[in-house]
This record gives C-alpha cells, sequence and structure tokens, in this order.
C-alpha cells in the first residue's frame, strides 16, 4: 500500500516530554521517562530541524503541516522557531501552504511569544480544564501549586494580541459530572473553540504498547464498562474517566451547547465531528474516523512514531535522520498501525452507531467484547450520547444545511444485511432469491453501492474499503 505524500504531518516534540509543570496525569511524560530512562533529553539538533522541515515540505503538498508539542514546546525557545520558518521557506515548493501549531500549557507565554505566533499567524492549542478549583487539581508547578493563575494570564495575552487558539479540557473525574459549569466559564472567558479528550490511562507503567487488560480485571459482561468494572486490579489509573461518567458529560455538554449556543457560535470540536457525519461529511476527528491520522511523532532524537498514543519502543517505525518519510510510512509497523483501527470487535460490526465513532481509539480498546476482541473502554458513554444527540443532530443539520441527515443504523452493512435476512425469512424467501429477482428490501440498502463508489459515510474512500468491508 502506498499512503498519500499529502496526507502526512508532522507531530513534534522538540524538547521531548520535558516541561515546567507536573500535571498527574500526563500520560506522556510517564511513558516517554521509561522509553528513554537514563538519557539526557536535549532540544533538536540543527541538523534534525533542517531534515524534518525537507521532509515535511517534501510529503506536505499542498500543506505541510507542523504541529509543535511537549512537553512544553516554548521551551525550545524562540530562536528556534525563528530558525524552523525559515527553513521552511528555504524548502517551500511553489504555492505551498504552511501550517504551524502549539499546544501549550500557557504558562510560560509572553508578548515576545505572542506577537511572534500572530505575526506568522501559528495556531496555539491552551490546556484548561475548567475553572480554577477543577484545573488545579491536576494541573500543577513541581512544587504543587496550582497552574491555572499562569494558564489565565497566557490566555489573556493570547486574546491580547489576537492569536488564533482553542481550548483544550481534559475530562477526568474532576469535572466529568460539572459538564455546564466548565463550558459557561470557557465560553464566558471568550473562548470560542473548544475541544475536551477523556482521560483514559492505564496505571501499569510500560514502555512498550500494553494492549487489552487482562480478563480477570473485568466483569464479564461489557453492559456497564465503566472504569469502576475495572479498577479492581488497580489497572486504571484513578485519574481516568468512567463510560458512563464519559456519556453524561457529553450529553450534558450537548444540553448546554444546543440551548444556549449552538454551531455558528461556539465550536466544539466533538459535535461539530459528529455533525459533520449526519450532514454526510468527512469526519475530522481520528478517533472517530474509520482510519486513524498519518501524524507522525517525532522525539527530540529523531526517533519516530505513527501517533502520540503509540510513543512506545514497540511501535518505533525508525530515525528521521537515518530514514526517510517514505521509508517510514512504508514501514510494516506503519501498515499495522493503519489497519489496526478497521480490526472492529463483533460488537462493534454490529452497532448502529459504527459511522459515527468506528469504534474508537484503538488506544482506549482496554476492553473486550464477549468473543474477547477489543473495545474501547468508553464505549457504552459513547453510545448513550450518540443515542441522546441524534434528534437534534438531525434537526440541525435539516435546519443548517437543508439536508436530509444520514440514518447512522443504514450506513452499517452488517445491521442491514440482518435486517434484510430477518425481512426475507419472513416472507419465506432467501437473500439469494431476492437478489437474483433484482428486489431491493429496504432503498437505502448497502447492496444498491457500488463497491467501488465512494463510502457514504463521508471517509473519502471507495465503499469496498471503508464501511463494505
Ligand atoms: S491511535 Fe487514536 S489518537 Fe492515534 S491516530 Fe489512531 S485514533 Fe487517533
Ligand atoms: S459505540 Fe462505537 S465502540 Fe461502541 S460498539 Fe458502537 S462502534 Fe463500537
Amino acid at each position: 500500500m502506498v499512503i498519500s505524500k499529502a496526507n502526512v504531518g508532522f507531530l513534534l516534540k522538540p524538547v521531548g516530554a520535558v516541561c515546567n509543570l507536573r500535571c498527574d496525569y500526563c500520560y506522556y511524560r510517564r511513558v516517554m521517562e521509561k522509553v528513554y530512562s537514563g538519557r539526557t533529553i536535549e532540544r533538536f539538533s540543527p541538523e534534525l530541524l533542517e531534515r524534518i522541515v525537507s521532509e515535511g515540505m517534501k510529503h506536505g503538498y499542498p500543506t505541510a503541516q507542523f504541529s509543535w508539542q511537549g512537553g512544553e514546546p516554548l521551551l525550545a525557545g524562540k530562536d528556534f522557531y525563528r530558525e524552523a520558518l525559515l527553513l521552511q521557506k528555504q524548502f517551500a515548493m511553489p504555492g505551498q501552504n504552511v501550517t504551524n501549531a502549539f499546544q501549550t500549557n500557557g504558562t510560560l507565554l509572553d508578548d515576545q511569544w505572542c506577537a511572534f505566533l500572530r505575526e506568522n499567524n501559528w495556531l496555539v492549542g491552551i490546556s484548561l480544564d475548567g475553572p480554577p478549583e477543577i484545573t488545579d487539581q491536576h494541573r500543577i508547578f513541581p512544587d504543587g501549586c496550582g497552574a491555572s493563575e499562569a494558564i489565565l494570564s497566557g490566555l489573556s495575552l493570547l486574546q491580547k494580541h489576537r492569536v488564533d487558539y482553542n481550548i483544550l479540557s481534559v475530562v477526568s473525574p474532576a469535572n466529568a459530572d460539572r459538564a455546564p459549569e466548565v463550558y459557561r466559564y470557557l465560553r464566558d472567558l471568550g473562548v470560542a473553540w473548544m475541544q475536551f479528550i477523556p482521560s483514559v490511562e492505564r496505571t501499569a507503567d510500560s514502555d512498550s504498547d500494553p494492549g487489552p487488560l487482562p480478563p480477570q480485571s473485568r466483569k464479564p459482561s461489557l453492559d456497564n464498562p465503566g472504569a469502576e468494572n475495572l479498577i479492581p486490579g488497580k489497572l486504571l489509573a484513578a485519574h481516568s474517566v468512567s463510560a458512563d461518567a464519559y456519556g453524561e458529560f457529553l450529553c450534558d455538554l450537548w444540553d448546554t451547547w444546543i440551548e444556549e449556543d449552538g454551531p455558528g457560535r461556539v465550536f466544539v470540536r466533538d459535535f461539530e465531528a459528529m455533525l459533520s457525519v449526519y450532514a454526510g461529511h468527512p469526519l475530522p476527528l481520528c478517533v472517530w474516523s474509520p482510519t486513524c491520522a498519518w501524524q507522525l511523532l517525532v522525539e527530540h532524537n529523531g526517533d519516530v512514531y505513527p501517533c502520540d498514543h503509540h510513543a512506545y519502543h514497540n511501535w518505533r517505525l525508525g530515525n528521521l535522520l537515518r530514514d526517510d518519510v517514505q521509508t517510514l510510512i512504508e514501514h510494516p509497523l506503519a501498515q499495522q498501525f493503519e489497519g489496526r483501527k478497521r480490526l472492529y470487535s463483533a460488537k462493534c460490526r454490529g452497532c448502529e452507531w459504527l459511522v459515527l465513532c468506528h469504534g474508537g481509539c484503538p488506544k482506549h480498546r482496554m476492553a473486550q467484547d464477549e468473543n474477547g476482541t477489543p473495545v474501547d473502554l468508553l464505549c457504552e458513554g459513547y453510545r448513550r450520547f450518540f443515542a441522546h444527540s441524534r434528534k437534534k443532530a438531525g434537526e440541525i443539520v435539516r435546519r443548517l444545511l437543508g439536508i436530509q441527515p444520514i440514518e447512522p443504523a443504514a450506513m452499517n452493512p452488517n445491521i442491514l444485511e440482518r435486517q434484510s435476512v430477518r425481512r426475507q425469512s419472513a416472507q419465506g424467501k432467501t437473500l439469494q432469491q431476492d437478489a437474483r429477482s433484482g428486489k431491493i428490501a429496504n432503498k437505502r440498502d448497502v447492496s444498491r453501492i457500488s463497491r467501488n463508489s465512494p463510502c457514504p459515510c463521508g471517509s473519502g474512500r471507495k465503499f469496498k474499503q471503508c464501511c463494505g468491508r
């Protein structure tokens, strides 16, 4: 398989996991301390930076994407990023666009940083989990003091300099039952772009991908696979959010958003992603998409991983100082990573919401269905939210776009086949007889969709390579 070069973006860790904060739910620092234990973490060398930019520009046409993260990426210093900009200009192809994004804790921002970000049109993501009494439970300095005051000061500087920014909030037990309060707090700060990330992490420190939790840690049923069902062996970190709590958070957030603002006024990434599926467009959110995003993670020393949730020894694709991007994305592990999201459990294959979440994130597939196949730990939360939001989501698509929303269950070929078999046997006919006679039991039946047509779920792939597989 050859991956389109235009699909490859870079997620860069110029100082590795080094950070001026000690957030207690930071999985990346914990994993990196194991993976690179005993080694000094240094900033990208000039040689590595040049290599990253030249490869990034070569494989990012028409738009090269560089996302700078950490740790805390501001620790690399302003001169480092000025050099990166010069290199981007040097290696740009005619007509090529470049996007740069920063994910920062915001505490080191000053006027000079904000002027630089504004002048060069960089997009900034700031982490803030809600009001100070929530944020300060997890986001702390090494001395244990909460970081919210410093984060809010950074945020107001971004606003003063009119830098494009969004807020990333981690959903944990600290705020999972306070969605309306979190939403209103952020909105009243003037935040118009929000994204929410569930905190899901195992306690078992490992430098290799730990895979699903062992069966003895689970109740036999997946009817309510909340974290509390999995925690007896202390296998999930205490800051992990349960499926129930996450489902409730999304439902409450949705209700508040719909009632008080809605689309067009405040952008909530998860909701806009879901609405785009109802409108028949591709999902812009990797966790709910049919495939993982191609964002190569480059660590401080040039080591490359397929995604920041797969930065383990056993997922290392190579090193950018030695390997070019084409070699990295053709690595057998990269192929395995690509296919991993599509290894659906029987529960997912028969699920009416498959088109909305595509089995969730492989990293979160720590639960198992009755056949022992990994299922996203947050599955029941997703199901609750999708059922809760379905009616309003359809109304929004009809009202704002003037089109008929898709029906999620009608996009799952396994469900349609099951319904069709039931209908046929009720009529005393076999499916084959019906096919021979050319009758279609349901006008949205996927058997009408050519295998080579674009998949109606909006993934941009052929139907046979997507929902029709
Ligand atoms: S593993 Fe999860 S976070 Fe990484 S690209 Fe896939 S869906 Fe996204
Ligand atoms: S909601 Fe998503 S994770 Fe859960 S069964 Fe359905 S497709 Fe699978």
